[in-house]
């Protein structure tokens, strides 16, 4: 029987550290570490998730400006908001709540954010960074994955790992980390042949697609660590992972459960993104 790898706990530890060091720069150097957080129109989705970066703020003692804006702002309006942002000493990371409406080019959008308050590391010169393994902030989801996989002790060099799912946000970036950390990484999609078989071969397998409980038990090898990304919504309006949990469990050595697997550390990573903003922001005199 696997063993269950709290999230909840490991991000309430990367939080506590934040805090800790947010405590130590801000007595050093007198700078509040300010996180804007943008959202545009009324996603009930959207507005939790921003709801929860704020309570995370001030857990970890940043201050949080939220900037609240109506479905029908324009793109050169949104636009406008970051370049003042940018030009803003009180704000470390500017962080842009999507989806976006279908009105507004979210790359567009992204690319517009300075890339050293880039604290969701999607603007194109953080993703060649992590490319090249030379990076500032590393994606707040997949570095979360990173941490849980940490968390078992188990080491990433020279396993097996499979990624399903091949998102700009996800997939991609988790594929790099592993191989940042010397795994033999395999990248599936809804292309690939055999998924299971793909699965089979994992040491590690990290879950991120978006189709409740794809991943059955025959697709796990005995002992993998499991890690499910999926935030799946089902019709009872309970939340469900990508893995089907009770036939893994039965398969891996640790798994990771829906809700309070990977989902609490990606708001616990956007916290050290910022951290680490401002940190970099005081060392340029910025
Ligand atoms: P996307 O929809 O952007 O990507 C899904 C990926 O899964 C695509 O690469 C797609 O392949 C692949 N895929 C779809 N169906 C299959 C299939 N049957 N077999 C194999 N691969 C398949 O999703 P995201 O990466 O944004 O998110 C994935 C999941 O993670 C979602 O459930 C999302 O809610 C969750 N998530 C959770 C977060 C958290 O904080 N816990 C944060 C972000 C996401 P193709 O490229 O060929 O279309």
């Amino acid at each position: 029987m696997a063993k269950l790898i709290n999230g909840k706990e490991v991000a309430a530890s990367v939080r506590a550290k934040v805090k800790e060091e947010t405590e130590k720069f801000t007595n050093e150097t007198g700078i509040q570490v300010g996180l804007a957080v943008i959202i545009v129109g009324d996603n009930p989705a959207s507005r939790i998730y921003v709801n929860n970066k704020k309570k995370a703020c001030e857990e970890v003692g940043f201050k949080s400006y939220e900037y609240a804006l109506p479905a029908e702002t324009t793109q050169d309006e949104l636009l406008e908001l970051v370049r003042t942002l940018n030009n803003d000493e009180t704000v470390h990371g500017i962080l842009c709540q999507l989806p976006l409406p279908a009105h507004i080019d979210e790359k567009t959008v992204i690319n517009e954010i300075n890339p050293e308050k880039d604290v969701d590391a999607f603007h194109p010169v953080n993703v060649g960074k992590i490319m090249i393994g030379d990076y500032n902030f590393l994606p707040c989801t997949p570095a979360g994955c990173m941490e849980l996989i940490h968390s078992t002790g188990i080491s990433v060099k020279g396993k097996n790992c499979t990624v399903v799912g091949r998102s700009n946000i996800v997939g991609k970036p988790m594929a790099m980390l592993l191989l940042h950390e010397s795994g033999t990484v395999t990248v599936c999609h809804s292309k690939t042949v055999d998924l299971k078989e793909e699965c089979k071969r994992a040491d590690i397998l990290v879950a991120a697609v978006g189709v409740p409980k794809l991943i059955k038990g025959d697709m796990i090898k005995e002992g993998a660590v499991v890690i499910d990304v999926g935030m799946n919504r089902l019709p009872d309006g309970k939340l469900c992972g990508d893995v089907d949990f009770e036939q893994a469990s039965e398969k891996a050595s640790y798994i990771t459960p829906v809700p309070g697997g990977v989902g609490p550390m990606t708001i616990a990573m956007l916290m050290k993104n910022t951290l680490t903003a401002a940190k970099n922001m005081a060392a340029k005199g910025k």
